[in-house]
Parts: structure tokens; C-alpha cells; sequence
């Protein structure tokens, strides 16, 4: 066994088959963690030797997801479809070491020994035939099949999961190199495992099954195997696996709702981990309290209140450049121009404590920089009214004059213009709102007019007394 305080070197080894999807996003970044908090390494390595399912447009996915959450590896991105002359160099090594032997069983004897162990209710394994055979016959091309031992006990001891042990007579004699030369998922992994000097996998424990297998294959390699930490399952809100069903799987699809990637780390890593109870917590504090061992061993289910909570706190007091960098890109996605408008800052200012997706806060924000087509029928017909027309016309020549368009002396010549016509506030913010916004909703008063800038503003307050003027004049 490898030193439990020596620096874990690990890696992340998606299949690129897909999306990067939020469990293989925690398991990068418990890779991640777990390298950094121990002054290891992380590698990344794509698993690509299915080329009927492999596609660069996932392997692009996967590397975009990656950025765009901020997780850097240390070395790599490594393919196994560039490495295929090392597994069948490792594989003819295990061969003439009598290790391995060829099989030439047909696909549909083993069909039938599969489907006779399925009827005996047995676990469907191969029998072994092939294994002492000496005659070979014609024009077959034949797999090459590890020489599991048939006796003994593989015992290892999880990270996470703990003590785990397997009688051999569970296993049987697994293919490690396929007809046409190319190698099984578990002959690759640990020829990579062992040629990048990994010392502990992290994966999904879906995986634990095939980790025996691959214990095996390491020690007729004549090495030790690396250490394991099998990390449990996220389910939905519902309680079942996480799938489809229950909406976004995909790590841009989280970024397209509207989330922070700073809010999707914290999220994730309090998924299945934690430390007390603790729940907000800065990249470098996860770096330092992150531990393997305190993964839990039970499935997690998926939040999106606590998500949404998290997002919440990071657009107001997370890292301002990246907010305003998805801010940009939420915005460009809407079709605005932030040229067209207050600077993002000062958006995002006044924006982030009333929103916790950057979807909505840039849906409200639109007023801002893009006139409106109408007035919502409701709050006009309730607000804009002839009452509102000398308020309006007031504020508007006073705003008209005003040396210094901040939210401080906004907030006073809305105060000053209510004094002088011996009226409360209310009776000139929320027909103002309307004639700013086409709605009633939006932030403080002053600080919206300070948005909404003084030219836009003057121009919707002359629009929405001409509404005003026209309702009077058809009533
Ligand atoms: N390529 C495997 C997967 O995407 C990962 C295997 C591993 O980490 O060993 O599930």
C-alpha cells in the first residue's frame, strides 16, 4: 500500500461520449482537490478508444466544461487513441508471459453460455474454454483474454467505501485486447494508471466492480496497484439516479441557467463531501480542508435550492470579474448591447441581491438597454393615470437639470419634487416605475432612473404622459 500522506497524483478519465455531466464534474473536482490539498498532480486523460461512440464534438464538451468551471490539470489532456501500439505491446508482454491467452470463441457460443447463466439465474461469465487449447483454428480472429487467477481473494482497502473483498471464483478470464487490436476499458485504464504513476483513482463507484479485475491485472504486471476511492452516486431532487429527466445534466447547460461557475464549484463540492457544517466555501479553503476520506459513502441528491442559494451569494459577494464576465455573456446571449447601457458594474451592483440566475437578472435588466415595445396593460391602466401627470412633469424638469446623475442626488430630486407638491413618495415611484420600466417591477427607484440613464429617462417619462394625454382624451 502507497503512503496515505504522500502526495496524490490522480487523474480524471471521461469517456467522451456526451456532455462533461455534473457527477464527472465533482469527480474532476475531488481529482482536483484532492491533488492540490496534498501538493500532488492531476492528469487528464480521455478515454477514447470506443471510436463508435467517441466523438471530438464530446471531447470539446468535456474540455469546455472543464474551463469554463476553472479546473485546471496538471498534465495532459492524454488520449488513448493515440496510445494503442503501448496496450498491445503491454498485452503481448502478458501473453509471453503465458498471463494471457487467445480466445476463439465464437460470438454466439458466448451468447449461449451468457444466456444459460442467466436461466440458472447466475452471474454470466466466459468458462474458460479457450484457456489450455492448443489446435487454432481457421481464418478466426481472436481476442486476447487476461489469465485471471482462478483462486485467492482480492482485498483492497476503498478510501471511501472502506474494506472490499472478492473471491477470484467471482471473476472470470476478461478480454484485455479486442479482434481488430484494440483495448478493453480495463486493460487500458491500468497500463495509463500505471505508465502515468497514478497512486490514487478517484471514479464514480459504478466502477467498483470492474476494480478487482483490475487489481489483478496490476499484479501480473508485477506492480502495485494504486489506491482506490470510489465516489458514490448523485440522485435528482426525487431521490432517483440523476438522469435527463430531472432537466440539466450538462455542466454549460448550468451555465446557460444562469449559474456562476464559482457557485457550481462550491455546490459540487459540498455534493458528497463536507467538513462541519460549513457550507460556503472559497477555492483555496476547499483546497485546504478537502480530504478524501471525508467523502460520504451514501449517494447525494441533487439541491437546486441550495444551488440557487449559492448562486445568489457569489453574484453579490463572489469574484466580481467573473461575474461580470458571464454578465457579458448572458447579455450577448439575450441579444443586448451593454454598450447600449449603464456599465455592467453598476448593473450588477444593483442587480445581484435581487436575482440568483444571471438568466432573469439580465430578463429584468433588458429596460436598461433596449427600449420596450408597451406598457403592461395592468400596471398602466393602474398607474399611469392623470393624477400622475403632474409629478411626472415635474420630476421630469427637474431631471432634466440635474448636474450629477448618481443614485444619491436621484433619490434627492425624487424627495424634492414629492415635497414641493406636498405628495408621498409613492404617488410619483410607482407611475415613474411604469413610465421606466413598461412594469412595476424593478430595483429601488432612484437607482433604477440612475440605470435607465438620463436621456432614456426623459424620453419614457414624455412617452407615458402622452399615454397619459391620450387616456384622457378617449375617455
Ligand atoms: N472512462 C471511464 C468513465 O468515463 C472512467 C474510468 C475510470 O476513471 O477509471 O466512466
Amino acid at each position: 500500500m502507497s503512503d496515505v500522506s504522500a502526495p496524490i497524483r490522480t487523474r480524471f478519465a471521461p469517456s467522451p461520449t456526451g456532455f462533461l455531466h455534473i457527477g464527472g464534474a465533482r469527480t474532476a473536482l475531488f481529482c482536483l482537490l484532492a491533488a492540490r490539498s496534498t501538493g500532488g498532480e492531476f492528469v487528464l486523460r480521455i478515454e477514447d478508444t470506443d471510436r463508435e461512440r467517441s466523438t471530438e464534438a464530446s471531447v470539446q464538451a468535456i474540455l469546455d466544461g472543464l474551463a469554463w468551471l476553472g479546473l485546471e490539470y496538471d498534465e495532459g489532456p492524454f488520449y488513448q487513441s493515440q496510445r494503442l501500439a503501448r496496450y498491445r505491446e503491454v498485452a503481448e508482454q502478458l501473453l509471453q508471459a503465458g498471463l494471457a491467452y487467445h480466445c476463439y470463441c465464437s460470438r454466439e457460443r458466448l451468447d449461449e453460455l451468457r444466456a444459460a447463466a442467466m436461466a440458472a439465474g447466475e452471474k454470466p461469465r466466459y468458462d474458460g474454454r479457450c484457456r489450455d487449447r492448443v489446435e487454432v483454428p481457421e481464418g478466426v480472429e481472436p481476442v486476447l483474454r487476461f489469465r485471471n487467477p482462478q483462486s485467492g481473494t482480492v482485498v483492497f482497502e476503498d478510501r471511501v467505501r472502506g474494506r472490499i473483498e472478492v473471491a477470484n471464483s467471482e471473476l472470470d478470464d476478461l478480454v484485455i485486447l479486442r479482434g481488430d487490436g484494440t483495448p478493453t476499458y480495463n486493460f487500458a485504464v491500468v497500463v495509463d494508471d500505471l505508465d502515468m504513476a497514478i497512486n490514487l483513482v478517484i471514479r464514480g463507484d459504478d466502477h467498483i466492480n470492474n476494480t478487482p479485475r483490475q487489481i489483478n491485472l496490476y499484479r501480473a504486471l508485477g506492480a502495485e496497484p494504486p489506491q482506490f476511492a470510489h465516489v458514490p452516486m448523485i440522485l435528482g431532487d426525487d431521490g432517483q439516479r440523476l438522469s435527463k429527466r430531472h432537466g440539466a445534466v450538462g455542466v454549460m447547460a448550468w451555465r446557460e441557467q444562469g449559474y456562476l461557475p464559482d457557485a457550481m464549484i462550491n455546490y459540487l463540492a459540498r455534493l458528497g463531501w463536507s467538513h462541519g457544517d460549513q457550507e460556503v466555501f472559497a477555492r483555496p479553503e476547499l483546497v485546504e480542508s478537502f480530504r478524501i476520506e471525508d467523502v460520504n459513502r451514501k449517494a447525494s441528491r441533487f439541491d437546486t435550492d441550495k444551488l440557487k442559494w449559492l448562486n445568489q451569494h457569489y453574484l453579490r459577494a463572489g469574484d466580481r470579474d467573473q461575474a461580470l464576465r458571464e454578465l457579458a455573456w448572458h447579455m450577448e446571449r439575450a441579444g443586448l448591447n451593454p454598450a447600449a447601457g449603464p456599465d455592467l458594474s453598476g448593473l450588477l451592483d444593483v442587480q445581484a441581491e435581487r436575482f440568483d440566475s444571471l438568466v432573469e437578472l439580465v430578463e429584468q435588466s433588458r429596460p436598461f438597454y433596449a427600449d420596450f415595445d408597451d406598457f403592461d396593460q395592468a400596471a398602466a391602466r393602474k398607474h399611469l393615470r392623470p393624477v400622475a401627470d403632474q409629478p411626472l412633469q415635474a420630476l421630469a424638469e427637474r431631471l432634466a437639470a440635474v448636474g450629477d446623475w448618481s443614485p444619491e442626488s436621484l433619490q434627492a430630486e425624487l424627495q424634492a419634487t414629492a415635497d414641493a407638491l406636498g405628495i408621498g413618495f409613492g404617488k410619483i415611484g410607482m407611475p415613474l416605475r411604469v413610465a421606466l420600466m413598461g412594469h412595476g417591477q424593478s430595483p429601488a427607484i432612484h437607482h433604477t432612473l440612475w440605470l435607465v440613464g438620463r436621456e432614456r429617462s426623459l424620453a419614457r417619462i414624455e412617452r407615458a404622459r402622452n399615454f397619459i394625454a391620450e387616456r384622457v382624451a378617449n375617455a
